[in-house]
């Protein structure tokens, strides 16, 4: 089931006001008409193209035959369809054979393509971010030969960076390039797990590789970023023979099955090209470019996954007889739909306050972006990148969290039905179970939020958010009705503040024991962020209210409805949560290795 355009319409123009980019020369000429054009097409094409063979993938998983990953048949079709309609060039400035369209409704067509075939999605989702990296990183060159045909769809693009030994710690990787007297270098070494690394739907695969030249400083400093094409591209942009870039092999997935997961051996008979892309030992740096904008989109699927979840469940809830509520003394009466049941409407509830509230998230974060893009000046170009820097780890990983408690939920409303195949609700769990893991595993993101972006620059990011969240609080504590999770939400900023100063100093002292519970912090500020999104909802949607008739008054009392559910249900949790990272509990770190 495709995420609910009616949402989308909420949150890209009455919560967030898109039609206002227009003022920005970048957006000129773009207004709402233009957005929900592109929007009417991303629902079109994924309707009839990429929903439909969404199960079909994720039983026929790609097959190495030949040496090359086969995938199924409609994906050729698929992608073309997308690419006509310049998907992958969405957000690209005109000059490069973009469409120049806001980063935010470009992610609202992510939701509604994740939402139809999110494994199949990924394969264009990656070929734009390695296009971005290489306009921001590479040379003219490389803008010319690999951005433009990956743009159009010729060419299609990976990330390279984990390796068998190495996953979260890229300091440790040991694939290796050296220059050679052709101008080029040669790479050698092993990936695993790239998305994307072989198939049957383009000319050629640009993969952007992680590796060390010689003589290189340890750790993540001495790491450089090369551009591998598995094939040869000539100068005038059309692509030769094979670069000595092998399948070794293809990871067989728990979900995500419609995109390959090779093993790739770079440089087996020694004879692999690679272009160094922008300055030796910043590579990390410019990966970070990438996964950044990443993490973004790996919010955006796991909302996606858990928003398609929750439809299904909603439908299945209203369609399905069980039983009779309780206090019901005739056994000869009907029974009742099960979104009668209160325990159902609880767990229906749940799933529409993680998924809306995720969504609110990962598009404010997009829309952040933007105005990133539109900065009239350095100063407020910087102070934008980093808050969103300190809200990325939260969009991808509060995302990834409380959307596959909703994929869970979608199951448990289901009964023994969600648990087999014949509902698409146990694909969509699979699915949504990739991203806890990818794009930095989830306690990886909790190290990065407590270690760094909330301390940085003297917590300078998290006075921004605090900053931005009692503006609203401000405003709510206008509204009688709204003005109770005003104070909530002000209670949980303090507790919030308060823990954070702690850490601070507890990690000048001992970093082991203030980090044990980052990923405790990670949620906990993770929920912070999304109530203070359900506020801002709710504020939008009580004046909306009173005025609305029909199906639209239940849309905004349904907005209502999820507020109060997670300040009453939701917010709460991060007080115990938050207690226990202040104390530096020692639980986890006390056991003794042998008691486990
Ligand atoms: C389906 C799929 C697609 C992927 N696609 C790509 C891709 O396209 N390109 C690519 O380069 N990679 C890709 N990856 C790899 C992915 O990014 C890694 O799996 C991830 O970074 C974790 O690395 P690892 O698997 O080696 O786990 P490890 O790094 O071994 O981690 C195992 C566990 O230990 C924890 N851990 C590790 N180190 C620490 C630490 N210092 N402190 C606290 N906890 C720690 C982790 O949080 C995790 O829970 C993909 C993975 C999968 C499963």
């Amino acid at each position: 089931m495709l995420i609910p355009r009616r949402d989308l319409d909420f949150q890209l123009h009455e919560v967030l006001d898109c039609a206002a980019l227009a003022d920005h020369a970048r957006h000129a000429a773009q207004d709402r008409e233009v957005f929900d054009g592109v929007l009417d097409t991303a629902y079109r094409i994924a309707a009839e193209r990429f929903a439909p063979f969404a199960a079909a993938c994720d039983r026929e998983e790609p097959r190495i035959v030949g040496g090359r990953a086969w995938t199924i048949p409609d994906t050729r079709a698929a992608l073309a369809a997308y690419n006509d309609a310049s998907f992958t060039a969405a957000t690209f400035d005109f000059e490069d054979g973009g469409l120049q369209l806001p980063v935010v409704v470009a992610k609202a067509c992510t939701a509604v393509f994740s939402s139809a075939n999110v494994a199949f999605h990924s394969y264009a989702a990656l070929t734009a971010g390695a296009a971005d990296l290489l306009v921001s990183c590479g040379s003219p060159d490389q803008r010319l030969r690999f951005v433009r045909p990956m743009l159009a769809g010729r060419f299609t693009g990976t990330m390279c960076l984990s390796e068998p030994h190495a996953g979260s710690s890229l300091a440790d990787i040991s694939c290796r390039a050296r220059p050679h007297d052709d101008g080029h270098y040669r790479l050698t070494g092993t990936k695993t797990w790239i998305s994307g690394g072989d198939h049957d739907l383009a000319e050629t695969i640009v993969h952007l590789v992680l590796a060390k030249l010689p003589g290189a400083p340890p750790g993540v400093r001495g790491i450089s970023l090369f551009a591998v094409p598995r094939d040869r591209v000539r100068k005038d942009g059309s692509v030769g023979e094979p670069n000595d870039v092998r399948l070794a092999g293809l990871n067989h997935k728990m979900g995500w099955r419609g995109t390959t997961n090779a093993v790739l051996s770079f440089g087996e008979r020694d004879d692999c090209r690679a272009e160094i892309v922008g300055e030796a030992h910043r590579g990390l740096e410019y990966m970070f470019r990438m996964m950044n904008a990443a993490r973004i989109g790996v919010g955006t699927n796991a909302v996606a996954l858990g928003y398609a979840a929750y439809g299904e469940a909603l439908a299945y809830a209203r369609e399905r007889r069980q039983g009779r509520l309780p206090g019901s003394k005739d056994p000869g009466s009907p029974p009742v739909a099960i979104l009668r049941h209160g325990d159902v409407r609880r767990m229906l509830l749940a799933q529409k306050c993680w998924v809306e509230g995720g969504l609110a998230l990962v598009l404010y974060c997009a829309r952040l972006a933007d105005e990133e893009l539109c900065a009239s000046d350095a100063a407020e170009r910087a102070g934008i990148h980093r808050f969103l820097e300190l809200l990325t780890p939260i969009a991808k990983s509060w995302s990834s969290e409380y959307c596959l408690e909703a994929n869970k939920l979608a199951i448990q409303v289901h009964g023994g039905y969600g648990y087999t195949r014949d509902f698409p609700v146990e694909r969509l769990y699979r699915d949504n179970r990739l991203n806890h893991i990818h794009e930095g595993a989830h306690g990886i993101h909790g190290l990065d939020l407590l270690a760094r972006k909330v301390v940085a620059e003297d917590g300078a990011a998290l006075k921004d958010l605090v900053a931005r969240m009692r503006g609203t609080i401000d405003s709510a504590r206008r509204s009688a009705s709204l003005a109770p999770f005003a104070e909530a939400l002000e209670a949980a900023i303090v507790d919030a503040t308060q823990t954070t100063a702690g850490i601070a100093t507890a990690l000048r002292d001992d970093p082991v024991l203030a980090l044990a519970n980052a990923t405790l912090y990670l949620d906990s500020l993770g929920h912070v962020v999304v109530a203070w999104r359900w506020l801002v909802q709710a504020q939008v949607a009580e004046r909306a209210h009173e005025a609305a008739s029909g199906s639209e008054r239940d849309f905004y009392a349904g907005k209502l409805s999820a507020c109060r559910y997670f300040f009453r249900y939701e917010l709460p949790r991060t007080g115990p949560a938050l207690r226990l990272v202040r104390s530096l509990d020692d639980t986890a770190l006390a056991i003794p290795d042998g008691g486990f």
